[in-house]
């Protein structure tokens, strides 16, 4: 048998999305509320001659296979700190919808990277783990730690947060992505001549986190993107609408979407609400499942025998 390590990873919604003004540097300061949701991708490392990535899943297609894939990154990136050779084989088995406004890159990178900490022996502290992450891009800490977490900064700057209960939603997975700069940009045109205040994360959504409210998270739910995301793409106020119809408590785009997601009162909802999405024509999938969800976890993990 051959050593490899499995990382199951899970996808995110975004239930607070608080965007401010463009920055001197093209990014935007973010309240930035994170719950980890119960789609996962599974990202396998073996020892191999070189670093190479493969790539299965509906969307496999549009993964980068080069060195331009976060997992990639992240085994490489690793690797240089401890001067080593990224030397692995990556299989991605990919279930987050690609440029969903889920996540799904951000996922595969940080579990690249625990899984080659592990195959490699680190034992990386968390805080060194999260230093490189922070590196790869501003979603890939939360990938690391997922349950629940605000982001400040450009994101990545990570306080968890305490969640009391399980909530129940409903994804519907557009045809075709939206690019996450893209959605920037049409924040930045559509808020042009407006003083957009600094981000603030919502005491009240807090509040509903912490103890396990689904109505009150219903209530208190924001994306600042959605405009954004609705001016590019204009058919998914259509879906969103589909979605509240069936009886979602709440409906808002996933990030900078074009992923819609649906908060449901409980499991059966949850699944009435993913039948009915998937009736309407307006999505390509519709996927019910729970938060939190655990961060990037070690699932399978083979030692080599000689
Ligand atoms: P976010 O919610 O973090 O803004 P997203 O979910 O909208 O991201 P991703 O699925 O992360 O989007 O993909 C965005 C782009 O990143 C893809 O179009 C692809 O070119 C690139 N990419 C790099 N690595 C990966 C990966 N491992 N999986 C998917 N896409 C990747």
């Amino acid at each position: 048998m051959s050593a490899g390590v499995t990382v199951r990873v899970p996808a995110k919604v975004n239930v607070q999305l608080a965007v401010g003004g463009a920055r001197p540097d093209g990014y935007h300061d973010l309240a930035n509320v994170f719950l980890a949701v119960g789609l996962y991708d599974e990202v396998t490392v073996t020892p191999a001659d070189s670093l190479t990535i493969s790539c299965t899943g509906a969307d496999a297609d549009q993964v980068p296979l080069d060195r331009g894939n976060l997992a990639a990154r992240a085994a490489e990136l690793l690797a240089a700190r401890h001067g080593i050779e990224p030397n692995v084989h990556i299989h991605i088995a990919k279930d987050i919808p690609v440029a969903g406004g889920m996540a799904g890159g951000s996922a595969d990178g940080a579990g690249a990277l625990l899984a080659c900490d592990t195959l490699w022996g680190l034992e990386s502290p968390q805080s060194a783990l999260l230093d490189i992450c922070a590196e790869l891009g501003s979603d890939v800490p939360f990938s690391l730690v997922g349950g629940a977490a605000l982001g400040t900064g450009r994101g990545e700057r990570l306080t968890v947060l305490p969640v009391g209960g399980d909530f129940h939603w409903v994804f519907a997975v557009a045809y075709g992505g939206l690019s996450t700069p893209a959605v920037y940009r049409e924040f930045d045109r559509l808020n042009a001549d407006v003083a957009v205040p600094a981000p603030v994360a919502s005491s009240q959504l807090l509040e509903a986190l912490r103890t396990g409210d689904t109505s009150a998270l219903a209530g208190s739910l924001v994306n600042d993107l959605q405009p954004a995301a609705l001016s590019l793409r204009p058919s998914l106020a259509d879906t969103l609408a589909a979605g509240t119809a069936a009886g979602a408590l709440a409906a808002l785009v996933s990030g900078s979407g074009p992923t819609t997601a649906f908060l449901a009162k409980d499991a059966d909802a949850a699944a009435g609400i993913a039948e009915a999405l998937l009736a309407s024509g307006s999505c390509r999938t519709a996927r019910a499942t729970g938060a939190p969800a655990r961060g990037a976890t070690v699932i399978q993990y083979s030692g080599a025998v000689s």
